[in-house]
């Protein structure tokens, strides 16, 4: 296409009074910017968008028109890929940012799907909030795999992963009411997060979820414990106040933990927070 005839075209066509004022006055060669004046004065600025796209393709075709004409068809073809290459760099760099940007915002664990940890200490957080401010209660199950480095040691990381994601898809099934959240803590622990319980339903969840893992039937000929796998459960509660903290509350439930494994493994174990 050719664009000055396309231009004297647009021209002698048109009953757009400022085109032809242009026209007269300039005496000299359209610019780009002139004829999107003229588009976005005729036909509104999407019009005028449109237009604008076409004429970058064609400046575009252009390039590549000269470029023919001054080195052949061949070395074109070659730098026209070598610009679509860097176009595609350039997209794949933004990629990669953008990527990393959605991992760190994300609150879902890669391996097991629930909650990560990030999540976890948010929610932590804005629970303990809401529980000081109504007067509720707040309690933690920290959850830990028995033997399970002897687990990986003998059937393999990959069986390893399986079993978490198992274990992990059941212990979700306990956290669904909206202010509950089960998270993957770290490596093979987990943590669950209850609003508004009792000591005594808090400790009925945690034994109901350690059966929970047991009935799941997974083989374990390495555990000391029994012959599948099985968790220990620390459990703690507290009213939050200023005399306490998320910190207390946590260790707490860690204590139990320990205090759970020390006993020989899967039971749960409360730990009294000592005001
Ligand atoms: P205990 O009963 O005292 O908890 O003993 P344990 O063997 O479970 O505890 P230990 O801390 O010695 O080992 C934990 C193991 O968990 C070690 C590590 O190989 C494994 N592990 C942690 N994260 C992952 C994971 O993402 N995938 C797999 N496959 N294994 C993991
Ligand atoms: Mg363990
Ligand atoms: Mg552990």
């Amino acid at each position: 296409m050719n664009k000055k005839k396309s231009i004297d075209y647009i021209i002698e066509n048109s009953s757009n009074p400022y085109l032809k004022e242009v026209h007269g006055n300039s005496n000299q060669a359209f610019t780009m910017e002139h004829i999107e004046g003229i588009f976005e004065y005729e036909h509104g600025t999407r019009l005028a968008t449109v237009f604008k796209k076409e004429f970058e393709l064609l400046k575009r075709n252009d390039i590549i028109t000269e470029l023919e004409s001054e080195h052949g068809n061949s070395l074109a073809l070659i730098i026209e890929t070598e610009s679509q290459k860097f176009e595609l760099e350039e997209l794949k760099k933004n990629l990669e940012i953008l990527t990393a940007k959605l991992e760190r915002l994300s609150v879902i664990d890669g391996l097991t799907n629930i909650a990560n940890r990030r999540h976890f200490d948010n929610f932590i957080d804005f629970s303990w909030r809401c529980a000081m401010r109504d007067s509720q209660t707040l309690s933690i199950l920290m959850i830990d795999v028995d033997h399970f480095k002897p687990y990986n040691d003998n059937y393999g990381h990959q069986k390893g992963d399986d079993c978490l994601k198992k274990v992990a898809a059941t212990l979700n099934r306990f956290g669904k009411r909206a202010k509950d959240l089960v998270a993957r803590y770290g490596g093979e622990e987990f943590a669950f997060i209850l609003s508004n319980t009792t000591k005594f339903h808090l400790l009925k969840i945690a034994e109901d979820i350690r059966k929970a893992i047991e009935n799941m039937n997974i083989t374990h000929e390495y555990s000391d414990v029994s012959d599948r796998v099985t968790i220990s459960v620390g459990a703690s509660i507290c009213t939050p106040s200023k005399e306490n903290s998320q910190e207390i509350l946590l260790q707490a439930a860690d204590k139990g933990l320990y205090q759970a494994k020390k006993m020989g493994r899967n039971i749960v174990k409360f730990h009294e927070i000592s005001t």
